[in-house]
């Protein structure tokens, strides 16, 4: 058991001392540099706050991609690599993927040149670990978006929630249907409930949310001004309207 764990954080602390190597060495957005114009922005929240939606405007708003870690670990499962098959069983019942394998994909993907000029980091980082790592990394963080809803809206917007698996188009049973029940507007290929949008996941997931995710957003509102970078905070049961028109304010 012990002999599994030390594994586990030599592999970790492989992984991130060679994604620190890569990135400083390619000067990737390395904001300490003056001559630096990237962006990057951490998107916080629990599930169903809009990180996806938000996510879309920030990235048009500076023209940089999203990347989230929800997303890659969802490719792989789908994919059935031996990685995907490595994680499925947790992502499905809500429960943490663990940091080395995290920091794996972050590296593999941040080698992509599409992330050269910035990136919205959505979904990661996740606790305050991954926080404290990040950081050293010296990416040069501009924004911490942190989107705020209570439980219950969660609840309610997660299990009403369907997805179009192709192009990532959501819609709510209720709030948001699709013109014809079940089917995607644009392309009529079938909707699908995300494998971790049941009731014992989402109740995981907002208890990792909690106790491991809300520390890290705490500790960002907190180092704000001393690392250089804008905390906003949006209260997220707002109209999608409105929060873009904050945003545009606050990105600045
Ligand atoms: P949501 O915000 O709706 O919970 P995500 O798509 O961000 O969904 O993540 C889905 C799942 O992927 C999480 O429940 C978790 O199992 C895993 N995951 C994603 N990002 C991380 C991360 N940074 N650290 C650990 N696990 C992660």
């Amino acid at each position: 058991m012990k002999l599994k764990w030390m594994k586990s954080l030599l592999v970790g602390l492989f992984c991130l001392f060679s994604a620190v190597s890569l990135l400083q060495a390619e000067g990737v957005n390395n904001n300490q540099n003056n001559t630096d114009t990237s962006t990057v922005v951490i998107l916080m929240g629990p599930p169903a706050s809009g990180k996806g939606t938000h996510g879309n405007f920030i990235s048009k708003y500076f023209n940089i991609p999203t990347l989230s870690t929800g997303d890659l670990l969802r490719q792989e499962v789908q994919a059935k690599t031996e990685l995907g098959q490595s994680v499925e069983a947790a992502m499905k019942n809500g429960d943490l993927i663990q940091d080395e394998v995290i920091f794996a994909l972050l590296e593999k993907q941040l080698r992509q040149p599409e992330y050269a000029n910035g990136f919205i980091l959505d979904g990661f980082p996740r606790t305050l670990n991954q926080a404290k790592t990040l950081d050293a990394l010296n990416l040069g963080i501009d924004f911490v978006v942190n989107l705020q809803v209570p439980d219950e809206v969660v609840v309610s917007r997660i299990s009403g929630r369907r997805i179009h698996p192709a192009s990532g188009r959501t819609y709510h049973l209720e709030t948001k249907p699709p013109k014809v029940a079940g089917l995607d507007d644009v392309t009529q290929e079938p909707l699908v409930q995300r494998a971790d949008d049941n009731p014992e996941s989402i109740k995981k997931r907002l208890q990792a949310y909690h106790e491991q995710t809300a520390p890290a957003s705490q500790w960002y509102q907190k180092m704000a001004s001393q690392k250089g970078f804008v905390f906003i905070q949006v209260d997220a049961t707002k109209g999608i309207d409105a929060i873009s028109i904050q945003l545009k304010e606050q990105l600045k």
